[in-house]
């Protein structure tokens, strides 16, 4: 029996273990264990509450207007109790934020081995994302699996020495929950969303990167404003990310706005049933990237870069930076050019299959990681 301990703390790292949870509980030769830090509280117990995951150990971190520092050394304070109690053969950590980086430090100093999940995706750009460049690159440094949802991902670990023994292709997890959430007859849990008139091309929006704080926040916001006023056919849903330089800026320009809506965050069931009753994406997100393409929905993407270029040459993405013309012109291209939007939409999705989960851990079971 393989004794793995999954470590997260934000909800886009729950949304992407999670279906990996699901599967280990199903195999006989795994016992399965999860510890969440609680980076994000809130967020991150209503995405574990629907798929009925209740955390073996709590670090329980977060305070208000925490800083890296303190989620680095508290991660560093908390977990070796939890590795000394929990005894795991190998820990899982995902992604890139300040928990995956300070566990896998911990697993480290105590001579666990480190599976990383959605390794090797790379801007090269040290600044941006960040701090989650530098945590996926340090967090490359001290694994010892490595799972890459595609084979860009893989090259980029090969360029950076990683033996190619140790590195799987597997997907990417957040595929795999798709078959766990979306319904045709689904009742969305956010009363709002049942009332919407869906007879209108839906736009949805989110954004919340560290890097769009400030004046990219507002020009996306009026370039959201301008779409909506100009094509009465639409109406844009945005759950807004907790957070004041997203909360004010969406409030003080879409605030009480015709055919806008700003909602709370949703829960990722809601989420991803939206999405596939959306007509566009306007995201800054990673994980919507990913997961976009399943629900056939053209995905404009807020920055200036992109760590999944996989979905540029798929033609699933447009990367229309943070400018109010740039995100204006190709959203209304894609609402008014048929071919163009057609094209997008039937573009498979580079990111995975919804086998990514299985891949993983069959990589462990049979991996000689000890
Ligand atoms: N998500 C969600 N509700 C929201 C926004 C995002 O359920 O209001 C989900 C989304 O489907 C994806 C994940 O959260 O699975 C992505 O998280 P987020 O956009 O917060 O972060 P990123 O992927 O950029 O790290």
């Amino acid at each position: 029996m393989i004794k793995i301990l999954s470590i997260f703390g934000t909800r886009p790292e729950a949304y992407k273990m999670i279906p990996l949870v699901l599967e280990m509980r199903d195999r006989p030769e795994v016992h399965a264990e999860v510890c969440v830090t609680a980076q994000h509280r809130a967020l991150l117990d209503q995405a574990l509450t629907p798929f009925g995951i209740a955390p073996d150990y709590d670090l329980n971190i977060m305070t208000v207007g925490q800083t890296l520092e303190e989620i680095t050394t508290r991660v560093l304070r908390g977990l070796p109790l939890v590795l000394k109690d929990a005894k795991p053969d190998i820990i899982l950590v995902h992604g890139d934020t300040t928990t995956t980086f300070a566990a896998s430090l911990a697993a480290f100093y105590a001579k666990i081995p480190v599976g990383h999940v959605e390794a090797g995706l790379r801007t090269y750009d040290k600044y941006a994302p960040y701090p989650e460049e530098m945590n996926r690159r340090l967090t490359t440094a001290l694994a010892d699996l490595f799972f890459a949802p595609t084979q860009v991902s893989r090259e980029n670990l090969l360029k950076e020495n990683i033996s190619d023994k140790a590195i799987f292709v597997t997907g990417n997890t957040s595929i795999d929950l798709i078959k766990h959430t979306t319904r045709k007859d689904y009742r969305f849990n956010t009363e709002a969303l049942n009332n919407l008139d869906f007879t209108k091309r839906i736009i949805l929006l989110t954004a919340h990167r560290g890097e769009n704080r400030g004046q990219p926040m507002e020009n996306i916001c009026r370039a959201a404003l301008r779409l909506v006023r100009e094509n009465p056919d639409t109406f844009l849903v945005w759950p807004v990310h907790p957070g004041k330089a997203v909360v004010e800026p969406a409030n003080a320009i879409l605030g009480g706005q015709e055919r806008i809506l700003l909602t709370q965050p949703l829960d990722v069931v809601d989420m991803h049933n939206l999405m596939s009753r959306s007509f566009l994406l306007l995201t800054d997100s990673g994980g919507l990237q990913e997961e976009s393409p399943s629900f056939d929905l053209p995905t404009i993407v807020l920055r200036e870069v992109t760590e999944r270029p996989e979905g540029l040459a798929a033609g699933t993405l447009v990367l229309a930076g943070v400018a109010e013309d740039s995100i204006y012109n190709e959203a209304s291209r894609l609402l008014t050019d048929e071919a163009a939007y057609k094209k997008m939409a039937a573009a498979e999705n580079p990111f995975g299959d919804g086998q990514a989960s299985r891949r993983i851990v069959d990589a462990i079971i049979e991996g000689n990681f000890r």
